[in-house]
């Protein structure tokens, strides 16, 4: 693990680099929360912005490279390609092959229907971990050690909104998330 992280720090930003180390120990405790994996929560918080490093530019070159196929809306809204291209530089470079460390991976930024646990305790933590600050995010804090879906559900909703308000693109996998939240309520 220590060579992960290493490596991690030495491709990100030292700021981005604090980021994930908050969300790798915000995940583990939400996992120990949920019962869910803690070694896979660890690994998928670590590496989850493991592509961030690189310009949108390189991102979508190595998304090319690596054969990670970008919808047309990805394009339109590319803050979300480093996380399926975070996914193939994972098990690409970190040696990560756990499908369901990757598959969290994949889906930290937008979401997606039929989330697993871990794909909701790793997109909650990006959103709470200690550094992070925005309106609501107390609540959120609070919410996520209540009940995972009520705060994945509310978490969903303050990033809809902020595309909303920005005039954005929603990427349709958030857009399914929300529904099948929903739904299921
Ligand atoms: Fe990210
Ligand atoms: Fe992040």
């Amino acid at each position: 693990m220590e060579y992960i992280k290493d490596k991690l720090q030495a491709a990100l930003k030292p700021e981005r680099y604090r980021h994930s180390l908050g969300v790798c120990s915000e995940a583990v405790k939400l996992a120990k929360r949920y019962g869910a994996d803690e070694n896979k929560a660890y690994t998928a918080g670590l590496l989850h912005d493991c592509a961030k490093g690189m310009s949108i530019e390189e991102q979508i070159n190595e998304c090319y490279k690596r054969g990670v196929e970008l919808d047309n809306i990805m394009l339109k809204c590319p803050a979300v390609i480093h996380a399926p291209l975070g996914a193939a530089v994972a098990a690409g470079e970190y040696g990560i092959n756990d499908s369901e460390i990757l598959e969290a991976i994949r889906y930290h930024t937008t979401a997606k229907s039929d989330m697993t646990t871990l794909d909701k305790i790793i997109y909650l933590a990006d959103m709470i971990e200690p550094s992070r600050s925005f309106d609501g995010v107390e609540l959120l804090r609070k919410t996520a050690y209540e009940d995972l879906d009520t705060a994945v559900l509310e978490a969903i909703r303050q990033s809809i909104f902020f595309n909303l308000k920005k005039n954005a693109v929603i990427h349709p996998k958030t857009l399914e998330a929300w529904n099948d939240l929903v739904k299921g309520r």
